[in-house]
């Protein structure tokens, strides 16, 4: 195998995820903070965050299915892992043979539990309004989870985000549920619901996207640092003279005599072209604005007030999470999970 260099790397900062880990963690008080790494880690590289996160302390990860479960092994001593998309059929053989907990979503999968998980610890999910994963909380309440040894009783927030009643709705709940259903421990908040103050906390947090340099909430803000940093290396540099257009469609024309920095850097690597209009780089503290459409594999980023700038350099993608994410329309979590694999992911 020849070693082939990537013109796109993500430059990924191991103190910025454990900083924001360390302040999630401290805002939960006493209760355990663990780490979403569903989606390869937001698409940093799962293995790699729960190595970082682990070294600093975190013993609880969440991944959504069984093939990422999978994908985790062998997990560092220690360290817990739950499922969050529970046991189908299918799950059974990698749920049984697995060091990892599925959190139970129906009372389909408790039953399915009940009959072939060996009397293995499980966690369960409860639905205090969302609607999207869980049981009933009258289910729950009924006596369907009656004699299951719980690890972790969930549920999660639908509008932690937001200042909406509804937070306070699924608290009461949850509250209830705790006093009625017996687990080891109960976990209710994500990253937003940890902003939400300690009530929020109970047992454990799992806490995802702030993890990862993103603001769940103005609370947080001055708080949690950027993690991932995209880069991309200059293709061409050209001279485009005033009265010339640049890209697909013809969308931008220069308005004066103006240097181009053409990167590899495109939509298939999840850089939408709905950055168009707003997104931008630097070089060596110089502001790069992107111009015209963003292509497949190449974006433009004009270098007129960046002399030097030349075929070979690496520009800094502008990907400051809230930033980019109010100027693009895209949220937080889809300027993470969709970076591509064309990125080298680079932990500093
Ligand atoms: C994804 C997820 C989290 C983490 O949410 P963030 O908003 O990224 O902090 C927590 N709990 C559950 C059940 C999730 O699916």
């Amino acid at each position: 195998m020849i070693a082939v260099p990537s013109p796109l790397r993500l430059r990924l900062s191991s103190e910025a995820l454990v900083a924001n880990w360390r302040w999630l963690a401290a805002q939960g008080g006493a209760a355990a903070c663990g780490a979403a790494l569903k989606a390869d880690g937001y698409g940093l590289g799962a293995r790699a965050v729960m190595r970082h996160l682990a070294a600093a302390g975190c013993r609880d990860f969440f991944v959504a299915t069984w093939a990422e479960a999978a994908a985790l092994m062998p997990l560092p001593a220690g360290v817990s892992l739950s499922v969050l998309h529970g046991v189908g059929e299918d799950d059974m053989v990698a749920a049984r043979l697995l060091p990892a907990r599925p959190v139970l979503n129906s009372v389909e999968q408790v039953q399915r539990w009940r009959e072939a998980g060996e009397g293995q610890p499980c966690d369960v999910m409860v639905d205090t309004g969302m609607n999207r994963l869980g049981l009933r909380v009258e289910e729950a309440l009924g006596g369907a989870l009656d004699g299951l040894a719980i690890e972790t009783l969930h549920s999660h927030l639908a509008s932690a985000d937001d200042d909406s009643d509804q937070n306070a709705q699924q608290l009461v709940a949850f509250r209830t549920l705790r006093e009625k259903v017996s687990a080891r421990r109960y976990s209710l908040a994500n990253s937003a619901g940890i902003c939400l103050g300690p009530d929020f906390a109970f047992d454990l947090t799992r806490p995802g996207i702030a993890l990862y340099g993103g603001m769940p909430r103005s609370e947080a803000q001055g708080q949690i640092q950027q993690v991932v940093f995209p880069e991309a290396r200059v293709l061409q540099a050209r001279t485009v003279p005033t009265g010339e257009a640049v890209g697909y469609g013809a969308s931008w024309i220069a308005p004066r005599d103006s240097r181009i920095a053409v990167v590899n850097l495109g939509y298939a690597d999840g850089y939408l072209r709905c950055h168009a209009g707003s997104g931008g780089a630097s070089w060596r503290g110089r502001a790069l604005p992107l111009v015209g459409r963003v292509s497949m594999d190449l974006t433009a980023f004009d270098a007129s007030d960046a002399a030097g700038v030349g075929e070979g350099d690496w520009l800094h993608v502008d990907y400051d999470l809230p930033d980019v994410s109010a100027q693009s329309g895209l949220s937080q979590y889809e300027l993470l999970t969709g970076l591509g694999r064309r990125f080298e992911r680079h932990w500093m």
